[in-house]
């Protein structure tokens, strides 16, 4: 293909429509038509990136190999089109004045007034485009966060306008909007939809093709209404049914033949169908499971389940390739004593402790790893769930009573997971965690070297903490070993209970690595062990 087609989704009417699983459906259909093609997110937020949000205001922060620090949207990129994504994938108006004051200090405005246009929307266009450079794409569809008619997401409508002037037929809009039900009228109403583009319109943005959520299917009669209001033509009025699964979403936007009309807008020659071969076998497997698990999930945030976004679904691919229902005990760590553990735990086939920062809830899980560890229930803990699980062990298995992390006590008598030597004069708090992907040396035959199948792997990092190597010999000695180290400085990161059933914890995440078509081994294993 010649040039790179750009692809812009806005959104109106309300958030959380779910642009991020119709941006990447469309994607993973272009996908299985052999086209080239990734997804970029701008975020119309000032924070740099979302690494020091708290998940209750936009869920869990999605970390990519390069170490940015991201929005949950890149994990279903990456899961729906088992692609790596970068920092390049997502931006936040933070970022864009970030790098034009940067630009502004160094002198290379030629002492021009700085403004929003064109020196912000210049920056966004530079930053949409980086993407579509050295022809590594054909297609980069940029998801535009917020809805149509917020101040804050201006400048990148904006932007988009103008790319749209200048990229002339190779880019296209895509608008979500919500036509709701009204149950007392009995009637779905599209006058929402109409307004939205109108706002759209007035910023001088026609979109291309309508993808209209709803909760019932949308008739002829009332998608040559909105297509007459809205200046689109019938076969770009897209019904976005509520789905059963997210992963059954592009299916329906390909019975609606959403990838048909881009294609077509776009004049992009392909194969004349998707092979979504693998994709129908994933969701034969979900619709038919032969098997159920419950996993315990136990965090602060259970109240908000976005928050642990790509550990659920993680657990949940993981589950189909394995045949099996995965379903969730959420446990909130705050309310765990050691009364009330065995209760809270019970009905569990495994016990996953998630990751966090700081002190509230801490007890909590040290208290459940506790309990499967006494009681052979499988355990994988991530990041602050492995360092717990390494506290717990110093606590009650080699009696160092006051073991702690340095991160909730500084003053600990045993310093067990401790900060590393190179954070220690770190002051900022944004993007200066151990970030990223890391290489990691398997132990033969434990259950992280049976579950990848290798001795090398490689997997990423968001924590400022470590295991203190000063104990490792003292724990080894007494049951809990190291079974994964980073091979140029001997950082643990797995550690594991050989005499117990299924006991794992992991200083990366797992999680970030994991995809519809290649789910992650750790989670099968941990599965597997739940299973028998
Ligand atoms: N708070 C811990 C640390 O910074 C763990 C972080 C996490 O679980 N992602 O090391």
């Amino acid at each position: 293909m010649n040039n790179t087609k750009y692809i812009f989704v806005t959104g109106g009417v309300t958030s959380s429509l779910g642009k991020g699983i119709v941006s990447a459906s469309l994607a993973k259909l272009l996908k299985a038509r052999d086209l080239r093609v990734t997804i970029q997110k701008l975020d119309p937020y000032i924070n740099i990136d979302p690494g020091t949000l708290n998940p209750y205001e936009h869920g869990e922060c999605f970390v990519t190999n390069d170490g940015a620090e991201t929005d949950l949207d890149l994990g279903h990129y990456e899961r729906f089109l088992d692609i790596s994504t970068s920092q390049a994938n997502n931006i936040t108006t933070g970022r864009i004045y970030q790098s034009v004051i940067n630009k502004e200090r160094q002198g290379v405005y030629l002492g021009k007034t700085v403004q929003v246009i064109p020196h912000i929307t210049n920056e966004i266009k530079d930053s949409i485009k980086l993407l579509g450079e050295n022809n590594e794409y054909d297609v980069v569809i940029t998801e535009i966060g917020g809805t149509i008619g917020d101040i804050e997401s201006l400048p990148f409508v904006e932007a988009v306008r103008q790319l749209k002037w200048e990229l002339k037929q190779d880019c296209l809009t895509i608008h979500l909007t919500l036509v709701p039900y009204l149950a007392a009228a009995g009637e779905l109403k599209t006058k929402p939809t109409q307004h939205s583009v109108k706002k759209l319109q007035e910023l001088g943005v026609q979109p291309d093709i309508l993808v209209c959520r709803t909760e019932h299917n949308l008739e002829q009669d009332i998608r040559d209404k909105i297509a007459r209001f809205c200046n689109v033509s019938t076969d770009s009025v897209i019904q976005s049914i509520d789905a059963k699964s997210i992963y059954a979403v592009p299916l329906l936007m390909q019975e609606e033949g959403l990838d048909k009309v881009v294609i077509q807008k776009l004049n992009i020659a392909t194969k004349e169908l998707p092979d979504l071969s693998k994709w129908n076998e994933f969701l034969e497997k979900q619709n038919n499971p032969r098997d159920e698990i419950v996993i315990g999930l136990v965090g602060k945030y259970v109240e908000l389940q976005d928050s642990y976004k790509s550990i659920v679904e993680s657990l949940d691919i993981a589950g189909v390739s394995n045949s099996c229902k995965v379903k969730l005990k959420w446990i909130s760590s705050e309310k765990i004593t050691p009364k009330n553990v065995e209760k809270k735990l019970s009905g569990i086939h495994g016990l996953l402790v998630a990751p966090g920062f700081g002190e509230r809830g801490i007890e909590g899980k040290i208290e459940a790893i506790r309990f499967a560890r006494e009681n052979n229930l499988p355990f994988l803990g991530i990041c602050l769930g492995m360092q717990c699980a390494v506290i717990e062990y110093a606590r009650n298995v080699l009696d160092l009573k006051k073991a702690h992390t340095v991160e909730i006590d500084s003053e600990t008598p045993h310093p067990v997971i401790d900060l590393m030597e190179d954070q220690k004069n770190i002051s900022d708090m944004g993007g200066t965690m151990r970030l990223g992907q890391y290489d990691c040396e398997l132990t033969k035959d434990s259950n992280a070297h049976k579950s990848y199948g290798k001795t090398s792997i490689k997997e990423r990092h968001r924590h400022r903490y470590e295991f203190n190597n000063k104990y490792l010999e003292f724990f080894e000695e007494n049951g809990m070993v190291a079974t994964g180290k980073n091979p140029s400085n001997q950082l643990v990161e797995i550690v594991e209970i050989p005499a117990h059933k299924w006991f794992t914890g992991v200083q990366f995440h797992p999680e970030y690595k994991s995809s519809v078509e290649t789910p992650h081994p750790l989670f099968i294993g941990f599965i597997n062990a739940c299973k028998t």
